[in-house]
């Protein structure tokens, strides 16, 4: 029995690794003639390791303080900084408090009240201040300001009158010092500080880091830095892509402009947009699209769905995606293989070859 073009090549596709969702998917993914990458999890593996733990003097916190104060916030969240960020508490055997008031901002970072403080992770380019403009965080602020029960025109919520505190001080920046000493910090008996990434994770690929801060009722209390490695397949995947489309791909990126770099000149690409916001993402694509170009984009899902739905051709990396956006892509990569990418447009063009 002869199989139409298109069902066949779906069948050859599952074979490559790749989940095309339907015969239309499978045509789009020929039609296109730009690609669009994100970085973190689609170029990289998207499964970061903390490299460094910076507490900031006067901060009163030592390494694993800070660390078990950013992984208590960061709990909550799915996103790989996070899990990151709370695989490394742990594996020191850090006591990770419960945290209230969750809200994770795409794109930006975290915040949460952790043992009666507001702490956030996030972009070292966000401003403590920039952050709470955002919906999400203005919310949390103005539900706590609800349970104060009044807006005392004071920007952060005192330790007095903030229901979500239970009663427990936040300590100020300031008087940290002198509260080290008589309380028990979970890093008691583990002293040695997280320092470099060399000493942590042998790099056999090349790697991009990026810091973040976090803050403790507005203050910054110190710095992490995570570090991705590089997917030994993205320099030939991105290279196939090139060969296909006759132009190098576009890299998307939520990241800063210096890991950003790293991974182009690591895979020849030379088109790098950094410090995207998801809806920055979406804007990039539809730029190109309103430029005549029909744009595929891989995404390794987190954050990205917005950018795989406006896309002529969506491509979810299927580790990592959310549920969203493997419902919102055309086709999802279920086996960790980025050249299954170029391999299958190859596929699509030659099965609409055999349709027309
Ligand atoms: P990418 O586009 O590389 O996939 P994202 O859009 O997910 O990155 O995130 C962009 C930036 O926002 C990150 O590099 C980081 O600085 C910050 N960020 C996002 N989520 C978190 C989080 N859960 N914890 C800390 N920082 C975060
Ligand atoms: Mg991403």
């Amino acid at each position: 029995a002869t199989m139409p073009p298109l069902l066949s090549a779906i069948a050859t596709a599952g074979r490559h690794g790749v989940l095309v969702k339907s015969a239309v998917a499978m045509e789009r993914l020929g039609e296109i003639d730009t690609v669009a990458l994100d970085k973190t999890g689609t170029l990289t593996e998207g499964t970061p390791e903390v490299t460094d733990v910076s507490p900031l003097p006067g901060s009163g916190l030592d390494a694993d303080a800070l660390l078990a104060l950013a992984a208590a916030a960061e709990l909550p969240s799915e996103h790989p900084l996070a899990r990151a960020v709370v695989g490394a508490a742990r594996a020191r055997g850090l006591r990770i408090a419960t945290a209230q008031g969750f809200v994770a901002t795409p794109g930006r970072g975290v915040r949460a009240v952790v043992e009666g403080c507001a702490v956030e992770v996030g972009r070292m380019e966000d401003s403590a201040d920039r952050m709470r403009r955002v919906d999400g965080v203005r919310d949390l602020d103005d539900r706590m300001h609800e349970a104060d029960g009044m807006r005392n025109g004071v920007d952060r919520p005192s330790a007095a009158d903030d229901g979500m505190r239970n009663g427990v001080d936040c300590p100020a920046a300031d008087d940290g010092m002198q509260d080290a000493g008589d309380r028990p910090s979970p890093a008691d008996g583990m002293r040695n500080p997280i320092t470099r990434s060399s000493h942590l994770r042998p790099h056999s690929h090349p790697s991009a880091g990026t810091t973040v801060l976090v803050t403790r009722d507005s203050t910054p209390v110190g710095t992490l830095t995570l570090t991705d490695r590089l997917r030994p397949a993205a320099p030939a995947a991105t290279a196939g892509l090139a060969g296909l489309t006759g132009t190098t791909p576009v890299l998307l990126t939520g990241d800063n402009a210096h890991a950003a770099a790293r991974v182009a000149e690591a895979t020849g690409i030379t088109d790098v947009r950094a410090d995207l916001l998801p809806e920055d993402k979406v804007n990039a694509v539809r730029e190109l699209q309103l430029a005549g170009r029909k744009v595929l984009f891989v995404g390794d899902g987190v954050n990205d769905a917005p950018a795989l739905a406006a896309a002529h051709s969506g491509l979810a990396m299927g580790r990592a995606g959310s549920d969203l956006a493997l419902e919102t892509a055309d086709a999802v990569v279920v086996r960790d293989d980025l050249t299954a990418v170029p391999a299958v447009v190859r596929l699509s063009r030659t099965a609409r070859r055999l349709v027309l």
